[in-house]
């Protein structure tokens, strides 16, 4: 099959590379629809993170089942799948506590972008569209393959209740993601920190009240001045610090 390597930074190739089998009896192998390049490949390509050797590229993917270990109850072959980045097998105690990317068994699902994914843990890891997903949602589908996924579990774990004002610092895929699910989850001011003028636009189509363009302490400044000296319920940092891609990090201003 097709797939993506990184070799060393801006040296990606498209290679042949073995199509892979069912390992585990809770592996699923996936043919994929659709797959994309996430912010945080870039990174590697771009030489900011090491490349310790020939790398399969790519997290985020949906596709249709083509096989299931023994032990697969959930999920059945010809199903069209979305996927998460990080396997979790949806039952033990982190899981049912609404953190799956720390699950106690989880495994990173890496080397997405071929034509060919095994999933481990497939049952808690793999999500069922049901119906035929017309070829316009695709895309949105990939979204909540990661994106979409880790804007939520930034508003889910800041724990926004209806009425609440947050702001979201960064206005990348997730924190334009962030900005809908504060909106699903009834947020009634959402100030998006923003500097480029298609990503506001975006922002405030996603349900952004507010845009701050000012970073820093300038930033937090214009924050309390918007709210009357008080600051946000919370804020969410979702942008490239320190190498830790796509985990977003929950802080009060209050
Ligand atoms: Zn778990």
């Amino acid at each position: 099959m097709r797939a993506t390597v990184l070799h060393a930074p801006r040296d990606i190739r498209v290679e042949n590379r073995p199509v892979p089998v069912v390992q585990q009896s809770t592996d699923a192998v996936i043919r994929t629809v659709a797959t994309c390049v996430c912010g945080s490949d870039l990174w590697d390509y771009r030489g900011v993170n090491d490349v310790a050797g020939p790398t399969p590229g790519g997290h985020e993917y949906i596709g249709v089942v083509e096989e299931v270990g023994g032990d697969v109850t959930g999920i059945k072959p010809g199903q069209l799948v979305v996927g998460s980045f990080f396997a979790s097998d949806n039952t033990c105690p982190n899981c049912e506590n609404g953190y799956q990317t720390s699950c106690l068994h989880r495994e990173f699902v890496g080397g997405a972008q071929a034509e060919y994914v095994r999933v481990p843990l497939a049952d808690g890891t793999l999500v069922h569209v049901p119906g035929d997903a017309a070829e316009e949602y695709i895309p949105s589908l990939l979204a909540c393959s990661d994106v979409m996924g880790t804007g939520w579990y930034a508003a889910r774990a800041a724990e926004v209740k209806p009425g609440d004002t947050v702001a979201v610092v960064g206005d990348g895929a997730v924190g334009l993601c962030a900005v809908i699910a504060a909106r699903e989850l009834g947020a009634e001011r959402i100030i998006a920190m923003s500097r480029h003028e298609p990503r506001q636009k975006l922002a405030r189509e996603f349900g952004a009240t507010d845009i701050v363009a000012e970073r820093g302490q300038r930033g937090a400044a214009r924050i309390k001045e918007l709210t009357g000296g008080i600051g946000a319920d919370a804020v969410w940092r979702l942008s490239y610090l320190s190498g830790n891609a796509c985990c977003p990090s929950t802080i009060s201003v209050n």
